[in-house]
């Protein structure tokens, strides 16, 4: 059953990100209408569909695939699966894919999926039946292919999934080379990319790392030190969650303080350890009975607890006009799309909580799709051609060294001049250039704009002007 907007917001997720996007087009100057061309999706698909479960009887699923703009293509967005996904949040979620890639500067239209399904209570027979049968019919329908809508994973799905559809969409086409480019996400020994599974996370990671190079942006969080030693609070250790408090923890010498998950949350003012708790969640489904910290059962209310930096990965509409107020972080980095309600934004720019906005912060993954169906199309792991001659290169120069002053090389300096950049590393590398140019842009549009005086309207001002612009040149 959806849970009724009403319950967390006068407006819905959709209207929410809409109403967002109005503070920055009001100060874009558009010509008559085009605001509203561009807010408004282009498409949605909505679909009923039968799978046969393990017992024999059938079962009637209900889908979504919006497209929000096509000005790019391929429209890109991932795929969630959950027993509360609605048209409304798969509308919005496909806007902000819109708005997201154009921040980033992925050339990609906006879209988005969403099935009304609990994996949890499916086997895993049962889970590529239905996922094989959903992506039939998007891809049936014009809704899949990789020159027109790739999907990626969102909450749900994962690797799994996302090898399922690549297969059903080979099967459908098997004469189309590029078949492995109708979706990313895939394992790296399917057609996948290496780092694609960490990458929202790392991509939270090099946000937050752009943030602290700001003295301007510290100083508006009111901090006065690095990111070491800063209390997290981190909502849903999901993919997102797991990855972004394990780097936060393992690479930054951050506390996680908080783990809030869905059955509750744990508190330990010393650090909690993130690789641990991970654990018992795989072992016994939740965060309750974890040995260490004290456990919280009204999870959501450890979202209030005082804080550096505040993570919610988990759901939408976390943070609203009920609980908002209560909110002490003075930095919320958005994992999770539209964690903040419209009206509990409206508060938390009121009183100058810096929020690194969902369309910025959680780019990473569709940044590393896009390297992903870059690879997929070109047919060649990043690296190949020029590792060994890079390794070759740094060899010779270390010969010259050598021979020219009469001394060796020390062994860490000569390791890291014959290093050649293997996939992982070429993606990490451009992941960070990535998070840290847009942030820069994002950052440059904040400080230089009196009319702008949060990240979010920063981060729509930026998107908007390019997106306008492409609708500008390439005629309406
Ligand atoms: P996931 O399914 O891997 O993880 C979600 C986690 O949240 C799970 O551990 C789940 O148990 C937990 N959770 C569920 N209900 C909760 C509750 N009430 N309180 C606290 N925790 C709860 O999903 P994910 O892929 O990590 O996605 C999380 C969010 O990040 C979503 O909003 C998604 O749209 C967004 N996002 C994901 C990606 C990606 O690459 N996976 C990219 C961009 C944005």
């Amino acid at each position: 059953m959806s849970i009724p907007p009403a319950a967390t917001s006068s407006v819905s997720f959709s209207q929410g990100v809409n109403l967002m996007a109005d503070r920055a087009l009001a100060l874009l100057n558009l010509a008559d209408g085009l605001a509203e061309t561009i807010k408004a999706c282009n498409s949605v698909l909505q679909l009923n569909f039968p799978v046969k479960m393990d017992d024999g009887n059938y079962r009637v699923f209900q889908g979504w695939r919006a497209v929000h703009s096509d000005h790019r293509l391929p429209v890109k967005g991932g795929i969630r699966f959950a027993p509360h996904v609605n048209q409304d949040e798969v509308i919005a979620l496909a806007s902000l894919m819109t708005y997201k890639c154009a921040i980033v500067n992925v050339p990609y239209g906006g879209s988005k999926g969403g099935l009304i399904v609990d994996p949890k209570t499916h086997s895993v027979g049962e889970m590529e039946r239905i996922t094989r049968a959903f992506a039939r019919h998007l891809i049936d329908k014009g809704y899949i292919s990789p020159g027109g809508n790739v999907p990626a994973p969102d909450m749900g799905t994962g690797q799994r999934e996302m090898s399922w559809i690549a297969d059903t969409y080979k099967k459908l086409h098997p004469h189309d080379i590029n078949y492995f480019g109708c979706v990313t996400g895939k394992p790296p020994t399917n057609g996948g990319i290496r780092g694609r599974v960490e990458a929202t996370g790392r991509g939270l990671q090099y946000a937050i790392h752009e943030f602290f190079r700001h003295p301007k942006d510290i100083a508006l969080a009111g901090f006065d030190s690095g990111l070491a030693g800063k209390r997290v609070i981190v909502q849903g250790l999901g993919n997102v969650g797991y990855h972004v408090a394990k780097f936060l923890q393992n690479e930054d010498d951050a506390r996680i303080t908080v783990i809030i998950e869905w059955d509750g949350a744990l508190h330990d003012e010393k650090g909690l350890d993130v690789e641990a708790v991970k654990q018992h969640i795989t072992e016994h489904g939740g965060v309750k009975g974890y040995g260490a910290g004290a456990y919280i059962a009204d999870g959501k209310s450890a979202l209030e607890i005082d804080c550096d930096i505040l993570v919610p990965a988990a759901l939408e509409a976390q943070i609203t006009i009920h609980n908002v107020d209560r909110i002490k972080a003075p930095l919320i980095v958005e994992g999770a799309n539209g964690p903040v309600t419209y009206e509990a934004d409206e508060r938390l720019r009121a009183r100058g909580t810096v929020v690194l906005p969902d369309a910025y912060a959680n780019a990473g993954g569709v940044t590393v799709s896009y390297f992903e169906w870059i690879k997929n199309l070109s047919h060649i792991r990043f690296g190949r051609m020029g590792r060994r001659f890079d390794e070759y290169r740094g060899q010779v120069v270390i010969d010259a060294l050598e021979e020219m002053v009469g001394k060796e090389v020390p062994a860490h300096l000569r390791d890291k001049l014959t290093q050649g950049a293997d996939e992982l590393r070429l993606v990490r590398s451009g992941l960070d250039d990535t998070m840290r140019l847009a942030y820069q842009e994002i950052s440059e549009a904040f400080h230089t704009n009196d009319q702008v005086n949060d990240f979010r309207t920063a981060a729509f001002f930026v998107s908007l002007k390019k997106v306008a612009t492409t609708y500008m040149e390439m005629g309406v």
